[in-house]
């Protein structure tokens, strides 16, 4: 069982099994938007005949991807190899999660250029953000994400 470095309070040596730091009693796991077993937490806007997908991973990673249509398992079939960490032309980044303030903030850069997010995770589980493409020159405010489901090996397993 590996010792960490707690990731609220920065205390060494804390075993990672622990639910709760002995110095600073908090989670000394950095936040993660994914339950445990699996890949990574999809969330879906839709809105004019267009699916924006965001996936957060457990070790940071975030990956973002539009595609046309209406959300459903076809379609997620379809995109689900975007979602490939290794992929070079995929648009992706690095998330933070403040567990205290639930702000979620990330930038994911593709050849095309970066897009800026920054948001809140709402007491219903979605998540609104306001997105700053550098692409377009364009801020979208307000973008409301449901959450999709947790997908793990391909499979995505339905959402709340
Ligand atoms: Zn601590």
């Amino acid at each position: 069982m590996p010792l960490i470095t707690c990731y609220e309070c920065g205390r060494e040596n804390v075993s990672d099994n622990e639910a709760k730091c002995p110095g600073c009693g908090e989670n000394p796991l950095p936040p993660s938007l994914v339950k445990a077993g699996y890949d990574y937490a999809l969330y879906a806007n839709e809105n004019a005949g267009l699916v924006k997908c965001i996936g957060f991973y457990a070790d940071g990673t975030v990956i973002a991807q539009t595609i046309s249509g209406r959300f459903s398992l076809e379609l997620f079939a379809r995109i689900t190899k975007w979602f490939n960490k290794g992929h070079e032309a995929v648009s992706k980044g690095q998330y933070s999660h403040n567990v205290k303030t639930d702000n979620v903030c990330f930038s994911t850069v593709s050849e095309s250029g970066t897009v800026d997010y920054s948001g809140i995770i709402n007491p219903d589980g979605t998540i609104m953000l306001d997105i700053y493409s550098h692409i377009v020159k364009k801020k979208t405010p307000g973008v409301i994400y449901r959450f999709a489901g947790y997908v793990k090996n391909g499979q995505l397993e339905a959402g709340k």
